[in-house]
């Protein structure tokens, strides 16, 4: 792989795993290649930025060909590290962190719970969907080396004190969806996704620009 990560801005980065959802399924359908107005199509990206963000990934586009779906494929692939699973730690196993638990990120994409955190005692011990609940006072002699993202399911006014120990622990990467801004040094990634606040934003927009 002699394409420099570094290389490849945030904006087209953050859109490879819908490339890669989308190519798998072409490949999985029998295609061998794929134009970008296709792909523009499938993924709702406009096919200038598509072209642009695969030339990044040194596949050009051939005229009247496309691109070549194998070669995309295994680019994507050994970008987005999908040989290799990556360990993931939920922390709060409410409503939100249950289903999380229930839910098989490994169908699209090799991320994988493998172990949750919790202060309710009737939670701890338990499994949910094969994934065993530890009580979160525990937290640093249980969650092992190699894990190094968190997902934060928990109270709001519990988000913060957990990030601070988690980040002591080795966590780098964090997707926080608890309401709560978190503070975190700089080399620190924090992706939030606040579920009340797109819904509330997307009841907006429909109301104020119906037609855009
Ligand atoms: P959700 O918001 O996920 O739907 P919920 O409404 O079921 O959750 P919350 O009160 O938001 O419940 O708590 C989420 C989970 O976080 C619960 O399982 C709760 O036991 C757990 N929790 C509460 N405080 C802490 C804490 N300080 N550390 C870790 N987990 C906590």
């Amino acid at each position: 792989n002699n394409i420099e990560q570094s290389k490849i801005p945030q904006a087209t980065a953050k859109r490879l795993p819908l490339y890669y959802r989308f190519l798998k399924n072409l490949h999985a359908s029998g295609k061998q290649r794929v134009s970008s107005a296709e792909l523009s199509d499938a993924v709702k990206v406009d096919s200038a930025t598509i072209r642009r963000d695969f030339s990044y990934f040194g596949a050009l586009g051939k005229k009247g060909y496309g691109y070549n779906v194998n070669y995309l494929l295994s680019f994507f692939r050994k970008t987005l590290d999908q040989d290799e699973v990556t360990k993931v730690t939920l922390i709060g196993v409410g409503n939100l962190g249950t289903a999380f638990l229930h839910y098989n990120f490994t169908k699209n994409n090799n991320t994988l719970i493998s172990l949750a955190f919790d202060v309710d005692e009737n939670k701890i011990g338990t499994e949910i969907g094969d994934v065993p609940i530890y009580h979160l006072d525990h937290m640093e002699e249980h969650l092992p080396e190699d894990v190094t993202v968190a997902i934060l399911t928990v109270p709001a006014q519990a988000a913060q004190a957990i990030t601070d120990r988690l980040i002591a622990k080795g966590i780098k990467g964090i997707l926080n969806f608890t309401p709560a801004r978190l503070n975190v040094p700089e080399e620190i990634r924090i992706h939030h996704i606040d579920l009340a606040v797109e819904l509330q934003s997307l009841v907006y927009f429909l109301k104020h620009y119906p037609n855009a």
